[in-house]
This record gives C-alpha cells, structure tokens and sequence, in this order.
C-alpha cells in the first residue's frame, strides 16, 4: 500500500514521499506526517544488526509506493555509512552516539539521508537554506559534491562559532555560503521571499532543507529503532529515551518509532531554560515563548514548529504523559554535569549534558540517553569546565584545516538574487 503523507493541519492534499520532502512547508502551513504507521514485531527486525540493515527494513513502509522505493538499500548504505554506536554508561544506561558525522552533531544523519533521497530525484536542484550554526553545516556536507544539487546557505555575519562558520564555508564547488549583514530572522526572512518568488523558485527548483524536512525526520525514526532494538537484544527489556530537545525533531523521530511497534518503553524529553514543551507537559496549553539563549545553543528555541508532529500524533495529553515527560535543564545544572561527569572520566557537550541530567532525575532503570554532539564541537564551553583540552575527532579537524570562502551580503532577497543566483 502506497504511503501517503498528510498535512498535521489537515487542510492539504495528501503526497507520496518525493514529493513530500521536495515540498517542505505544506500550502496550509501544516508539516507532513506519515498517515499511517506500520506495526512492527521485534521478529521482523531478525538478522537484521546494522543501522543500515535495521533501517531499511524499518523504513520500507515509509518508501513503499513511491518512485525511491527500490533504491532504499543505497539510500541507507549511502546516508548511514559513519558508526553510531550504543555505548554502554552503566548497567542500565546507555549512551547513542549520533556525533560521529562530518561535522559532529547528529543533524548529520538527518541531512545524509535527505540528500541521499534528492540526489536521486531526476533534474537539477538548489538547496537554499538559512542557519544559526548546526544545521547549514550539516546540509553543506551532506550535499557537497552531489553533481545535481547546488547549496546555497545563509548565515548571520559575526553570529556563528569560528567553527561552525567554518563548516559553512569550507566545501567550495557547489556550496555557496553567503555571511548575511543582519541576525538569523533576517536570513530566515531573505530564504522565505525567494522560495514566494514563484519565477526564482521555479527557476533553480528551489529546495528546503531545513529541520522540518520529512526526508531528515525519517531517518531520525530510523536510529531511534535500532537503538531500541540493540538495547532491547542487550538486555532483554525495554529502554526509555532521553532526547534532548530543542525543534523537537529528533524527538518526534522516537515518537513515530514507537508508534510503528519499536520497542521504547517511554520518550523523555531535555528541554534547556526554553522551557515551552515541559511547560506544556506542566500547564496542558501549548504556548510559544520568547527564546532565551543558554550554554546548549542548538536547543535554543521558544517555538518548536515540531510541535506540530507531536500535537498530531498524541492530541491526548493525558494519554501522551503515560509513556512520556518533559524535564527543563539550567545552565547551572548543565556545567554542573559536565563537571561532574569529567570527574568520572567522560566527557559531554552541553546539549548532552542536559539529557544527562536529565537521566540522573528518573529514577527507574534502562534508558538510552541520546547523545547530540561531539564535546569538541562545543570546545569554548567544555574546555574551561573540565580544565583540559578535547581532541577533536579526525573528520571535523580535517574540515578545520579547509580553506573558507564566504561572500557578504546585505539583508535584502535583490542582494541575494544578485549574488547567488545570477
Ligand atoms: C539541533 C540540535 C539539537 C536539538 O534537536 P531538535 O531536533 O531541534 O530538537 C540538540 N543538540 C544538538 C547538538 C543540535 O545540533
């Protein structure tokens, strides 16, 4: 049976997976979920030990009627091919590890399968995406080299790390970085009016490849189900995940895995001082909130347009919080982990570290504490707590050592016509 994809507002006409992923934002301003989720047994998953194998298989019905269908085993050699392990923390925690990518976060995973699937899709195509840091790095990678995509990223000038800025503007070729005289909304803005301009989109086929993308949340369902079935064959028994959280993507992953029947006995999530999910766990209304800026940055976000997925899929709050929960995290608290974790000889990321925590909250045994980034992606804030340095892992040294190319640009869509796309 074809799977077909549906607006979370209900209001637009259902799409096969290409073309949900090349659509992005549905025209009634709703996010595309799966109709239907399949029901998995653990046995189907027998034989099945790698994340691409587990992921094929898992992902088969989310393909099945669609044009890519029949290449999804590439599709998941091709886009899962860096480890993610699950490594063991104590008897009853585990640790998965999404941060052995190319730019060591886990938006790697997401994004290698979203360009993965493009890269497949006949015609030429221009990724346009904006970025506070993470996310453009990880879509830069992910499309860098692809003889039928062209990149074109936007970043606010002076507002990004020396190395995330380094991981936007390092890849030449296709990839285009372009420093925005202005914040993040301004970039946001210029990307939103060139996918309205109906001529330019149409033009440079125009793609999206932000967090929102159907083709990056997938394969977030993707490692969350083999990390439960690993943990599930480990230990004999269910685990719970400790996601930490900020657009809630990588949470809405876990969700959809266990509503396909994957074993994950219970979803919490780690918010930062961005308080807007645990509030709504607390209040039962969904209510945005200003962002406020913490030490895990990445997670820094007021309005999780995510929440949408989530709303979608668990409209009964009181029927959500028998299998999940939401915990805020200070910054006091995450430096305080950090610390104490290093003291114990492990290392974290601030982003990590919340969940962590978190961890050290709930009481029950058996969990998988995901973990979101390498501790030397975040070196500035890690270093001076754990008064020694981090090595950084050989693929992101290696794209530190690349020569940047940027063009600066000014905060208005004709700036960036003229540079990017004339
Ligand atoms: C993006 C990011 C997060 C938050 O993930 P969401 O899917 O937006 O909830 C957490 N940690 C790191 C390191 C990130 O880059």
């Amino acid at each position: 049976m074809t799977m077909k994809y549906v607006s979370t507002r209900g209001a637009a006409e259902p799409l096969g997976l290409s073309e949900a992923v090349q659509t992005g934002l549905a025209p009634d301003g709703g996010l595309y979920a799966p109709g239907r989720f399949p029901e998995f047994e653990v046995e189907d998953f027998d034989g099945r030990e790698t994340l691409p194998q587990i992921a094929e298989t898992f992902l088969a019905p989310f393909f099945e009627g669609d044009a890519l269908a029949s290449q999804l085993p590439d599709i998941c050699r091709e886009a899962f091919n860096f480890p993610v392990p699950l490594v063991e923390l104590d008897e009853t925690t585990a640790l998965l590890e999404l941060f052995h990518g190319p730019t060591a976060a886990f938006k790697d995973v997401g994004a290698r399968l979203l360009a993965a699937c493009v890269s497949r899709l006949p015609g030429r195509r221009t990724v346009l995406v904006a970025t506070s840091g993470d996310t453009g790095g990880a879509v830069a990678a992910a499309f860098a080299g692809r003889a039928n995509v062209d990149v074109r990223i936007l970043y606010p000038k002076g507002m990004v790390s020396p190395r995330q800025e380094k991981q936007l503007t390092c890849w030449g070729a296709g990839v285009r970085a372009f420093a925005v005289r202005g914040d993040f909304d301004d970039c946001q803005r210029m990307v939103k009016a060139a996918f309205a301009d109906r001529e330019l989109s149409r033009r440079h086929r125009l793609l999206s490849a932000n967090s929102i993308n159907l083709g990056r949340l997938l394969p977030q369902a993707a490692y969350h189900a083999a990390a439960s079935l690993w943990y599930l064959r480990r230990r004999g028994v269910r685990a719970g995940f400790v996601v930490p959280t900020g657009n809630l993507g990588n949470a809405v992953g876990a969700f959809w895995a266990r509503a396909s029947g994957l074993p994950i006995r219970e979803v919490v999530l780690a918010s930062n001082a961005n308080r807007a999910v645990p509030d709504y766990f607390d209040s039962g209304a969904w209510g945005p909130r200003a962002t406020v800026r913490t030490l895990a940055n990445a997670m820094d976000v007021g309005n999780p347009s995510n929440i949408e997925r989530l709303l979608h899929l668990h409209p009964d709050l009181e029927q959500l919080k028998t299998f999940a929960r939401a915990f805020t995290v200070s910054d006091e608290e995450i430096e305080r982990t950090i610390v104490e974790e290093a003291a114990r000889g492990r290392v974290f990321d601030p982003h990590t570290a919340a969940a962590v925590r978190v961890r050290s909250l709930v009481a029950t045994p058996h969990w998988v504490v995901v973990a979101t980034a390498h501790p030397a992606k975040f070196e500035s804030i890690v270093e001076p707590l754990v008064g020694r340095e981090v090595r950084t892992p050989p693929a992101l040294a290696a794209l530190l050592d690349k020569e940047s190319v940027c063009v600066e640009i000014e905060p208005s869509l004709e700036s960036l016509i003229r540079a990017a796309f004339s």
